[in-house]
């Protein structure tokens, strides 16, 4: 079995990426650990993020855990451009009640939504489009003496919609319950995992990691 660990502390990813890998790949995350560094994601784009992310927890993994089995750590940074408010809220989808709200990190995902909603109020129907965006970053952990090496190779994804007038469904994270995938009527969080994983931007970055692991995922001897 390959194990990766997943750079986040958000449950709703490791279950997509589980999910989408399949029994054959072993998804460890974060709250699993203590002593994780903080990673200020103050990079311009998802992709410098994303490596971010993946090389300090890289290096991280290496000082203090190398004993540990594990055989790739991944990355995911993503978020929601929406054309209306030219490409916001982008990288910063986390926090981005968080500069109205005066707190200085992550804003709840109730907060970020109804900022969302109140920016979008007087955008008619046909002006409502807005894309996900998934970048993942995937080192190699460094095994034995070696630490991890070289630049993590890169895996993208996209999903086009539109943003509801209104917060809509349980299912799913984020912006999911204001998020109308193109070619449906029904919100992601409507949609639920099953059919979120066949078409979402996280799903589609995941297909081309998991056609690489695939060709290059097999476990070093050690
Ligand atoms: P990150 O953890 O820094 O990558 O922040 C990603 C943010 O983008 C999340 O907190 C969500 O607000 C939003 N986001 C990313 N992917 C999704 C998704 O699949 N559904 C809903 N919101 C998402």
């Amino acid at each position: 079995m390959v194990t990766l660990l997943i750079a986040t502390h958000n449950l709703h990813k490791v279950e997509e990426i589980q999910s989408r890998l399949g029994p054959a790949y072993r998804c460890r995350h974060l709250a699993e650990f203590s002593g994780v560094p903080t990673v200020i994601e103050d990079a311009a784009t998802f992709a410098g993020n994303a490596v971010k992310k993946a090389a300090t927890l890289a290096a991280w993994w290496f000082n203090t855990q190398a004993a540990s089995r594990l055989d790739f750590l991944l990355a995911d940074d993503s978020g929601l451009e929406v054309d209306a408010l030219a490409g916001a809220p982008g990288v910063r989808s986390a926090r981005f009640a968080a500069q109205t709200l005066d707190i200085a990190e992550k804003a709840t995902d109730a907060d970020n939504n109804a900022r969302l909603l109140t920016l979008m109020q007087a955008v008619p129907a046909g002006r409502r489009t807005a894309r996900f965006k998934c970048v993942l970053a995937l080192m190699r952990a460094g095994t034995g003496g070696s630490p991890p090496a070289g630049s993590p190779e890169l895996f993208t994804g996209t999903c086009e919609g539109w943003i509801a007038f209104a917060c809509r469904g349980q299912a799913g994270f984020g912006y999911d319950p204001l998020f109308v995938p193109q070619g449906y009527d029904q919100s992601f969080a409507e949609l639920g995992l099953p059919v979120k994983n066949q078409l979402s931007h996280r799903a589609r970055a995941l297909e081309s990691l998991h056609a690489w692991l695939q060709t290059h995922g097999q476990r070093r001897n050690r």
